[in-house]
């Protein structure tokens, strides 16, 4: 066979050579180890979390090593494609930390549009490229064209699919295959010249030499040494439109772009024999692979189920409508992505994620357990070392989408807000009552009468005249410029006036001979003010609150006594 014909025939408008290509495209001038990376997702919807997931490890390695990460838009899948997804999946990704150097990126004007010296960065804008490569192997009898169309492929495969179901023979069924493959491969210039002159569509298939009792050695960076059997598939390389399969489209985009490490989900894993022939049969240096194994998440049952679309978690915007910080999410993710990055937080409290040196070797093989209640952990710490100011500005970014109401009280006195969110933080431990934004309101409400009610009651078992002398005598000696030593001497004293014991291993020692402690007094005044059994320390509260509102609150319980 005369392959340049037939490269010409298949391929007359195509005139520029690989060499060509990689003149346009030469090698980036990185320093040494410097990583390129890429995030390439074909847009169809929401970010999962389990692209996350390989992105921020993605986002890392580039950025950590002095690196870059683009962004590829896969879009080779014309049926699949969703308009506004891929700026919906910038935006979102942004949120969580991911900024990209180069690629399809947002322009002015809040479209995608490209960014960078290696483009075009959607695939259906490179199919030129992509033929300059076919034609090659096609000159060099390592591709062909196949002229069964998609149809007559779509119900050879119904067929097959039929004869699988009742044929459990799979050797027999790998031979009718590859008979059938075969007989691809027989056809002569002649077939070719009618069909093309019919204008028949065709797809083009590489001429596999693989021996699936041959195995290649390969080392996955995450998942380590393995062999696996070669490709012996003549599987496709161009599709009847001419736009490449993810295959053909992944070796010649990732050598062009400069990719020194593919991550990737480990559902490409079974494809790698695939590449890995396509990058010598191009002739190209293969990049390094990660293959990062799927989140699972535990079912009813206690069983690993994979983390799939429909499940609360996965959709990355969830956590923003949940009330997660970002912060929060990208400390969760990072927890899950290295195993001593716990202990590295521990040392560290107060650094951003992005010093911790991030090592692949710490990586899961066999895969990360998604855990809301683990998640949920991981926000209180993230959240308890943020700064009041901080809080603030997240919090009320949240409530304007979410709860207006909250939101309008938050607003109107910034400095009021503040300094509620500032009790118990800084220091050693500082305090950990809320983790989402959503949790809030019901922890710092009662500072706002709008919001201010009894949750809970003094228990009866305490005599009502107690509870009232309490509040009376509290008011008869507050003053608002005590510290915080004095002020509670005075509840001690009040404590004690009243047949509390002011001194609580006293109590403890014989708490027959008291009618309580001054723990209940306190919680008297507590529930007073806060309507709560619960809240933050008092005499910061009554603060905060000042003295009036303070008042009025422990009047109001004065009446419900008499
Ligand atoms: N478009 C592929 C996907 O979304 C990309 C895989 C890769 O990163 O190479 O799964």
């Amino acid at each position: 066979m005369d392959y340049n014909r037939l490269a010409e025939l298949l391929f007359p408008d195509v005139t520029e050579t690989p060499a060509d290509m990689e003149a346009k495209y030469p090698s980036r001038q990185l320093p040494e180890g410097a990583k390129v990376t890429r995030f390439a997702p074909s847009p169809t919807g929401f970010v999962h979390f389990g692209g996350l997931f390989p992105t921020t490890v993605a986002e890392r390695l580039a950025h950590q090593s002095g690196g870059m990460l683009y962004l590829r838009i896969e879009d080779t899948d014309a049926k699949r494609e969703v308009p506004g997804a891929a700026e919906g999946l910038i935006r979102t990704l942004a949120r969580y930390g991911i900024q990209f150097d180069e690629g399809a990126i947002l322009n002015e004007q809040g479209v995608v549009a490209d960014h960078g010296a290696y483009g075009p960065y959607k695939q259906s804008l490179r199919a030129p490229i992509y033929h300059v490569y076919a034609k090659q192997l096609v000159r060099e009898g390592r591709a062909y064209p196949c002229f069964t169309t998609e149809q007559e492929l779509e119900e050879l495969q119904q067929v097959n699919k039929k004869e699988e179901l009742k044929n459990t023979d799979w050797e027999a069924q790998a031979q009718s295959k590859r008979a059938e493959m075969l007989k691809n491969r027989e056809f002569t210039m002649e077939d070719v010249e009618a069909h093309l002159a019919a204008g028949d569509p065709f797809v083009l298939r590489i001429l596999s030499d693989g021996d699936p009792e041959k195995k290649l050695k390969v080392t996955d960076l995450v998942k380590g040494n393995m062999e696996i059997p070669e490709n012996d598939e003549d599987f496709v390389l161009l599709k009847s439109d001419g736009i490449p399969t993810y295959h053909f489209a992944h070796a010649v985009d990732d050598h062009l772009m400069g990719t020194t490490h593919v991550i990737r989900g480990e559902e490409w894993l079974p494809s790698l024999a695939k590449h890995l022939q396509l990058f010598r049969y191009l002739g190209f240096k293969v990049p390094k692979y990660m293959h990062i194994a799927q989140i699972m998440r535990l079912d009813e049952n206690g069983n690993k189920k994979k983390l799939s679309k429909r499940d609360m978690g996965a959709n990355m915007d969830d956590y923003t409508r949940m009330g997660y910080s970002a912060r929060v999410v990208c400390e969760y993710v990072m927890t899950l992505l290295n195993s001593n990055y716990e202990e590295w937080r521990m040392q560290n409290p107060d650094k951003p994620y992005t010093d911790f040196p991030f090592n692949i070797k710490k990586m899961s093989v066999s895969g990360c357990l998604f855990d809301f209640n683990k998640l949920n952990d991981v926000a209180k710490n993230v959240i308890s070392r943020m700064s009041a100011e901080e809080v603030y500005a997240e919090l009320t970014d949240w409530t304007k989408d979410y709860d207006p109401d909250f939101h309008a009280l938050l607003a109107a006195d910034p400095a009021y807000a503040t300094s509620i969110l500032a009790i118990g933080r800084g220091g050693k431990k500082p305090r950990k009552d809320f983790g989402l934004w959503s949790e809030v309101k019901d922890y710092m409400g009662f500072f706002y009468d709008a919001y201010f009610t009894l949750l809970d009651t003094i228990p009866d078992t305490f005599d009502k005249q107690d509870v009232k002398a309490v509040i009376e005598q509290f008011k008869a000696s507050y003053d608002e410029s005590d510290d915080m030593n004095t002020w509670f001497e005075k509840v001690k004293t009040i404590a004690s006036s009243l047949g509390f014991a002011a001194d609580m291993k006293a109590y403890k020692a014989d708490p027959t001979a008291f009618k309580g402690s001054v723990a209940d007094v306190s919680m008297f005044l507590r529930v007073a003010v806060t309507g709560k059994m619960n809240a933050p320390d008092l005499y910061t509260v009554m603060h905060i609150l000042g003295k009036e509102r303070t008042f009025a609150r422990l009047d109001a319980l004065l009446t419900t006594l008499a």
